[in-house]
């Protein structure tokens, strides 16, 4: 398999450390407000490179880290603590919005088929294992104390720059506009390690270290989390395009000063989802959910249909028009599916002829969108009904898009539609149910309200589903 590394900046041949074994770490989410659908297309794609390992024969043991402490609201060692800001917005305790937005993280996780990993570690459980590596850093020489704070000396590296794509002026945090010098770094670019001066008095949560009362820095939580479950070597480290500078970096940067070697082989970026006015970003407040597109009658499985359309690599613009379309290709998909007729017998040759198109597009750097053409070219095919539905069942392991769950869904719920054509009643409420998907095409969500709500008046439920509505009586 060849997969783009961020730090070769080249397609590079995928060779594991160990033959047959994946490790693979995956910078987790930031609990301080719900996951939008951009970070959500970062875990999508890692959850769709995750599923290919294994469809491959890896064994993978996957770790994210929870960030429940420690992400500043630059990220550089400038501003609140997020989740200090999160837990102030909704007059809540730290941990109980930690706890909130990361049931919240796995639900729609789950609701998108992101399969959970192996270890799951919240930073605030894991204080002793910084300390620890801390402690050493300090012993090393690669780290240093100044006004109350720890920091990481980047003097100490002939090379701190391993994302470089921008001059080293462009990526000192120091510089960024608005963002304010820390006059305790010896150089520009050193990060905190741990926090004793803190300019958020009230930051809530603390810990006794050597170093006095504190709090840990945001980078130091996924090098000691990797290296405690996955030990010394890292095949592959996963994130948003974002987190390369500086967060990345200094990965990097402590985890190889610890070790003494190198660290990490595969560095895999997912490229952002742009609405028309830019990234999606949680700082800015406004963004949106999986709650919400379910709330406007989307399957979220349509939405990761829509994110495997494009590849992992080219940044991503979400409209609703573009939701719409994945929505119809979708919900054609599935039709044709469940007009596949389970007949005939496997036949190992066409099997292999059309898992190969597909191996081949996911060996191309992860190509999903090609993937997907893959999976159309086996619905066209003159091959048997069992093979077909052999192949999309095989191909959904790793894109999961419940292809066959829904199309056996879409078979009942058609039997049913039939017998109800004979009865007027259900004929004029399928009227006024096709009136309100025209009203929502149109954006006339007012008129769409309102046949809910007279429907509902009459004792009938409309329910949304990925085939469009439909209704029971209460
Ligand atoms: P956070 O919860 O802010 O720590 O971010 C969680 C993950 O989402 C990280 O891997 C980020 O790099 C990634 N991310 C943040 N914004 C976007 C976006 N607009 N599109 C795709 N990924 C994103
Ligand atoms: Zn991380």
């Amino acid at each position: 398999m060849k997969l783009y590394n961020s730090l070769t900046r080249s397609r590079d041949e995928f060779v594991p450390n160990e033959p047959g074994k994946v490790k693979m770490y995956t910078c987790g989410p930031t609990v301080y407000h719900y996951a939008h659908i951009g970070n959500l297309r970062t875990y999508i794609m890692e959850d769709v490179l995750d599923k290919y390992f294994r469809y491959s024969g890896y064994d993978v043991t996957r770790v994210m880290n929870i960030t429940d402490v420690g992400h500043l609201s630059s990220d550089g060692d400038t501003g609140e603590d997020k989740m200090l800001k999160g837990a102030k917005r909704e007059n809540k305790t730290v941990l109980e919005i930690a706890k909130f937005y990361t049931d919240a993280f796995f639900n729609d996780c789950e609701k998108l088929k992101i399969k959970t990993p192996e270890v799951v570690a919240p930073a605030t459980t894991c204080i002793d294992d910084f300390i620890s590596v801390i402690s050493a850093l300090i012993e090393k020489g690669y780290a240093y104390e100044a006004g109350g704070n720890i920091y990481f000396d980047t003097s100490k590296l002939s090379n701190y720059y391993v994302f470089n794509d921008f001059s080293e002026e462009d990526l000192e945090v120091g510089v960024r506009e608005g963002v304010e010098e820390d006059s305790y770094k010896k150089n520009k670019t050193d990060f905190v390690l741990w926090f004793t001066r803190s300019k958020f008095e009230d930051q809530e949560l603390k810990w006794d270290s050597p170093w006095g009362v504190g709090y840990p820095g945001w980078h130091i939580e996924c090098s000691c989390i990797s290296m405690k479950h996955l030990g010394e070597t890292l095949d592959v480290h996963c994130g948003g395009i974002d987190n390369a500078f500086p967060h990345h970096t200094n990965e990097i940067a402590q985890s190889e000063a610890y070790l003494g070697h190198k660290w990490c082989n595969y560095w895999f970026h997912v490229r952002h989802l742009n609405t028309s006015s830019g990234k999606m970003s949680k700082s800015k407040g406004e963004f949106l959910t999986v709650s919400l597109l379910e709330e406007k009658g989307y399957d979220p499985l349509v939405y990761r249909y829509f994110c495997l359309q494009s590849h992992y690599r080219k940044s991503l613009v979400f409209s609703w028009e573009n939701l719409d379309n994945a929505a119809a290709a979708y919900n054609k998909l599935v039709k044709r599916i469940a007009s596949v007729k389970d007949e005939g017998e496997i036949n190992a040759d066409d099997f292999a002829k059309y898992k190969k198109a597909f191996t081949d597009a996911l060996d191309n750097d992860l190509n999903t969108s090609l993937a997907v053409t893959a999976l159309y070219d086996v619905i066209k095919a003159d091959i048997s009904g069992k093979t077909k539905l052999a192949l999309i069942e095989d191909f959904d392991k790793v894109l999961s898009i419940g292809l066959i769950d829904a199309a056996k869904k879409l078979s009942v719920d058609s039997t049913g539609a039939e017998a109800a054509s004979n009865d007027p009643e259900a004929a004029r409420i399928e009227a006024l149910l096709n009136e309100r998907a025209e009203a929502k095409k149109a954006k006339n969500y007012s008129r769409a309200d309102e046949i809910r709500a007279q429907l509902l008046s009459e004792g009938i439920v409309i329910t949304d589903t990925p085939q469009g509505a439909k209704w029971e009586r209460k």
